[in-house]
């Protein structure tokens, strides 16, 4: 499990969090206030993942989150980036090609990484769209290339 600390990360903003009996849902960022709010009774991985999936909304300038309900139509996308995002701070690049490696179940994988599983799943999917970016700029590379050749 990486050492990073997204409570701490989102007090260096100088944003507080306040544990309270929250209903539906795990966590939640509210801009207008600039309060982090998180539920009492979670386990650590569901607080630090929680709260890392309200970080990234605030670092990526979202206005609104409430974590743990069905997203509505309009801020799926944002749910996406902001989950794509704390995945990629929670596990780190090589944290998860030793995961992938391992062959072991989602669980245990999720368990050693003192993350939730949905988590692993999501840092899954970023590394998926990280490869095919990175495929994506090596086409347009060689593209370009191919140009300055034919000049
Ligand atoms: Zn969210």
């Amino acid at each position: 499990m990486s050492d990073y600390d997204p409570e701490a990360e989102i007090e260096k903003l100088g944003i507080p969090v306040e544990y309270l009996p929250l209903h539906d849902v795990l966590a939640a960022w509210d801009a207008d206030r600039r309060k982090v709010y998180c539920a009492i009774g979670l386990s650590q991985t569901q607080t630090r993942c929680s709260l890392g999936h309200e970080l990234a909304h605030i670092e990526l300038g979202h206005h609104r989150c409430s974590y743990g309900t069905a997203p509505v139509l309009s801020t799926l996308s944002q749910e996406r980036a902001a989950e794509l995002w704390a995945a990629r701070k929670l596990i780190s690049v090589v944290e998860v090609t030793i995961a992938k490696e391992s062959g072991l179940p989602t669980n245990t994988i999720a368990h050693a990484l003192g993350v939730t599983e949905r988590m692993y799943r999501a840092r899954l999917l970023a590394e998926k769209d990280d490869e095919s970016r990175w495929l994506g700029n090596l086409g347009a590379d060689s593209v370009t290339a191919g140009r300055v050749r034919s000049t």
